[in-house]
């Protein structure tokens, strides 16, 4: 048996799943965004990046 992984599929999955967090510096929500012109979670008040994808 062959899994067969689509890594667009899991990085939308590893966005949507960190969206909607609380920033770990600030009292800010993590949002979808870019970041140095890659998809990223940013957070909304201090926008630091939590995860890039490339
Ligand atoms: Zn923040």
């Amino acid at each position: 048996m062959q899994q067969l992984e689509d890594p667009a599929t899991k990085q939308d999955v590893l966005l949507t799943t960190l969206e909607g967090n609380d920033c770990a510096f600030c009292d800010g929500t993590l949002t979808q965004g870019r970041y140095k012109g890659n998809d990223a979670v940013v957070c909304s008040e201090c926008e630091t990046p939590t995860v890039q994808v490339w």
